[in-house]
């Protein structure tokens, strides 16, 4: 682990100070490749994006944010997404499978290295599952991940200093707390069921009060600090001073803080994002009701780094007409 996470180094033939019985037996039981960076690109604000191959014609995303006291990487756990959120670029792609953990903990590695060989740079000192895919739907993975995030011969990482964010799927999120303790974000980005249903089609099964429900019971079992509620501002949807009102309502006295996300937008999307004054009011409103609200910065959109944005190719296996058709231009012809 020493040589996997210290050093950057994951294959054993080059972990000198082991035995050669010891290489050779590793170099049976441990993934020795990385996925293969095919793209990296630099935004205007710094923001790195990597694409990398993870075979088979997959294509995942991972970014790195540096900010002036932190550098966070954002992880990808699933090849596309089945979630099919309305404003979602990733959504739009389809899915196609679960990444395995050497891939999400690759995707680390393979930022690392690139960091490390700038002197400048802060490093990884925060991890967030919000690169593609839906980290709940692929929990046995994704929490493998979070103990070597969080252990001392891992990435030794506080556990507040990762997050896993799902778009609400609850039996999931007790099962996580079984698994682990770090920190949660939940996309909520509706107060009522209604629009969250036409939003974010997972609340048809898992309506917003069986959501904040689980939520509270994962904070008292982890003895988290609070969850943190993303709030995508789309202009006349969902951004009203009731609205704001609403969601006050729902979070008012509980473990909660609310990041407000301007919508990035990405072509053939029907949303816009709310005016700078709609989104100040709104977190206002918030703060107002005692509210722990603020709003995320948006990085690397002039490189489609920014949240909702990723989208490497996927060959899409959900049958949706629509992206499957378009998918099956890209592969066939
Ligand atoms: N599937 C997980 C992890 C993705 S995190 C989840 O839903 O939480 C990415 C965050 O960006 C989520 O809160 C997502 O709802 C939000 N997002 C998606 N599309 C967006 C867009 N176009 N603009 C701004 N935020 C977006």
């Amino acid at each position: 682990m020493r040589w996997m996470y210290g050093r950057s180094i994951i294959d054993p033939a080059q972990m000198t100070d082991l035995s050669v019985g010891l290489r050779a037996a590793l170099a049976t039981t441990v993934e020795t490749e990385l996925p293969r960076v095919k793209k990296l690109q630099r935004a205007t604000d710094g923001t790195l994006k990597w694409l990398l191959d993870v075979g088979g014609g997959q294509e995942i995303e991972t970014v790195y944010i540096p900010e002036p006291r932190r550098g966070t990487l954002c992880i990808s756990s699933q090849a596309g997404c089945a979630m099919d959120c309305s404003f979602c670029a990733t959504g739009k792609q389809g899915f196609n499978r679960n990444l395995t953990a050497a891939e999400i903990i690759g995707q680390i590695i393979v930022a690392r290295r690139a960091l490390d060989s700038q002197t400048a740079a802060i490093g990884i000192s925060n991890v967030v599952f919000m690169g593609m895919g839906e980290p709940l739907a692929n929990l046995r993975e994704v929490a493998e991940v979070c103990d070597l995030l969080t252990d001392d011969f891992g990435l030794a990482l506080s556990r507040r200093r990762v997050t896993v964010s799902t778009c609400g799927l609850v039996p999931q999120i007790a099962r996580l707390a079984k698994l682990t303790n770090v920190a949660l974000a939940v996309s909520l980005h509706a107060s009522e069921d209604e629009l969250r249903d036409e939003l974010v089609p997972i609340n048809r099964r898992h309506p917003i009060g069986e959501l904040l429900a689980a939520c509270w019971n994962y904070a008292s079992e982890t003895r988290s600090r609070e969850i943190t509620f993303e709030y995508v501002m789309l202009d006349g949807v969902n951004d009203t001073p009731a609205d704001a009102s609403q969601l006050a309502g729902l979070l008012a006295g509980k473990p909660a803080k609310v990041n407000l996300i301007p919508f990035n937008s990405f072509p053939g999307t029907i949303y816009q994002r709310s005016p700078q004054r709609v989104i100040d009011d709104f977190r206002q409103a918030l703060l107002d009701r005692g509210i722990i609200a603020i709003t995320r910065r948006t990085r690397g959109d002039d490189i489609d780094a920014a949240c909702g944005q990723l989208a490497g190719s996927i060959d899409n296996r959900v049958l949706r007409p629509m992206a499957q058709r378009s998918i099956h231009t890209v592969t066939h012809s």
